[in-house]
């Protein structure tokens, strides 16, 4: 083996086993265990079995963060389980989440559920995609950065306040006094989620919050309004102009950062199930696009050219037929991680669509981008596809342009695309690239 391949394997190796999460299972036989190991492993997740609550008590309190998979039928079984749980998830409050799997759905089960502290719900048989969607949002992944707030008062004393107070509990801030330096700011640092007071000079809060929640882009961030008026006619109005909650002065630390916390967290996951697909937890199609103008927008005022790359998985209505439809998403969801850890962060992956990836190679030229791909494709082609003992390989085409060569995001799409036609028609597992729409340069 030479030193090429030496190196590449060993990409290999970290990319499949970075960030194994540890998660409990509590249940009384094995069989759930050996079932769920097996589904989740692929993602990177390491389950654990616990058969008795008594183990589940000191391991979960001992660790940071938790995931506890309970199921359902326990809470029938046994007499003080509900309890227990619910009283470890006061305890371990935003570090221990319970999910519960069930093999019957009704509102009364549901019920028993919520009331033992769960924070998910699934019916078995599970449906794995969006179960790991859930995982990865328990867990760290996709949920890294620090929530950021935007203050919006003009008392600066007061903003600095509650910047202070915020900044302690890890939340980050940014302060506006106007309404321009709000929305300006909003643009710049697309905060998580907005505080504004009622009573200011140049508008009212209430009349802010109605400016904001016109703009189709700032429709999912949360508003909070802070204001010592208690008055209902003022509460009301503020919650019709577009406003989650209304905080009366004086305000309990406490409650302010848990409320605000507890906000953030369901826009970001509201905001995952929009923007992101299902199974392989890339940008969608409509949402890839999206980013893709927003780039090729910013390339034509900076000249900053980039590229674009279409990859199609080849014959792989074949891989379906002969290995099976789970197979087929596993593969496409070991690509869609394959390109995640080896390419750029700036760099956007999306699932265009079926088995097709559309990538923006940022700040790249034709030829480096021609180098990239070519380098995923080997790497790609060379993986031990595994599925029930079965052992083969997938390939897959692409097609690739450059920003500058296209008139507009849509006629570079084209561009990539036809190269990508001619990728597979030239035999596939092959990089083409396209310089105009009549010359193709390979
Ligand atoms: P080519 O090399 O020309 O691209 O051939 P192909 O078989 O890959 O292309 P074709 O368009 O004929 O078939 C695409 C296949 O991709 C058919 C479809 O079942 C499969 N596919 C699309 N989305 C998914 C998915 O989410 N999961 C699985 N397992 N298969 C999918
Ligand atoms: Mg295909
Ligand atoms: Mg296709």
């Amino acid at each position: 083996m030479n030193k090429e391949f030496d190196k590449t394997d060993k990409i290999l190796d970290i990319s499949l086993e970075k960030e194994a999460q540890v998660i409990y299972l509590l249940d009384e036989d094995e069989s759930l265990f050996r079932e769920l190991s097996d589904q989740i492993g692929i993602f990177g997740y390491e389950i654990n079995l616990l058969k008795h609550y008594k183990e589940l008590d000191s391991k979960i309190k001992a660790g940071k963060w938790h995931l506890l998979i309970v199921e359902s039928r326990l809470l029938n079984s046994k007499l003080n389980l509900s309890e227990n749980l619910k009283q470890l998830k006061n305890e371990m409050g935003d570090d221990l989440n319970i999910i519960f799997l069930s093999q019957e759905d009704n509102v009364d089960i549901r019920l028993k559920c919520v009331k033992a502290g769960s924070s998910g719900f699934f019916l078995l048989p599970l449906d794995i995609n969006r179960f790991i969607n859930r995982l990865n949002q328990f867990s760290s992944r996709g949920d890294e950065q620090p929530y950021h707030t935007l203050i919006v008062d003009d008392d600066v004393s007061v903003t600095e306040y509650y910047s202070l107070m915020l900044n302690k509990a890890g939340i980050r801030t940014t302060r506006a006094i106007t309404v321009s330096e709000a929305i300006e700011s909003m643009i710049q640092n697309k905060p998580d989620i907005i505080l504004i007071d009622i009573y200011m000079p140049e508008c009212s809060g209430i009349e802010m919050a109605a400016l904001i929640r016109q703009e189709d882009t700032f429709i999912g961030i949360p508003i909070i309004f802070i204001s010592a008026d208690q008055t209902e006619e003022t509460q009301r109005k503020a919650i019709l102009a577009g406003g989650d909650d209304y905080l009366t002065k004086p305000i309990e630390p406490d409650h302010m950062i848990k409320l605000l916390s507890s906000r953030v967290r369901r826009a970001r996951q509201i905001r995952h199930y929009m923007e992101r697909d299902s199974l392989t937890g890339l940008l969608n199609h409509s949402n890839l696009k999206e980013h893709l103008t927003r780039e090729f927008n910013l390339a034509s005022r900076t000249g900053n050219e980039f590229c674009f790359a279409m990859l199609d998985l080849d014959h792989f209505k074949l891989v379906n037929d002969t290995y099976g439809h789970t197979a087929g998403d596993q593969i496409l969801k070991g690509l869609a991680r394959l390109l995640e850890d080896r390419l750029r962060t700036t760099d956007i992956i999306g699932r265009y669509g079926g088995e097709e990836f559309g990538i923006v190679l940022e700040s790249t030229s034709l030829e480096h981008g021609m180098r990239i791909l070519n380098d995923l494709r080997e790497l790609f082609g060379r993986i031990h596809q595994n599925y029930n003992n079965m052992d083969f390989f997938v390939t897959f085409s692409a097609g690739i342009a450059k920003s500058s060569d296209a008139m507009n995001s849509d006629d570079l799409i084209s561009l990539a695309d036809k190269a990508l036609y001619t990728a597979k028609e030239r035999g596939r597992n092959q990089v083409v690239s396209l310089r105009t729409h009549n010359k193709l340069n390979n």
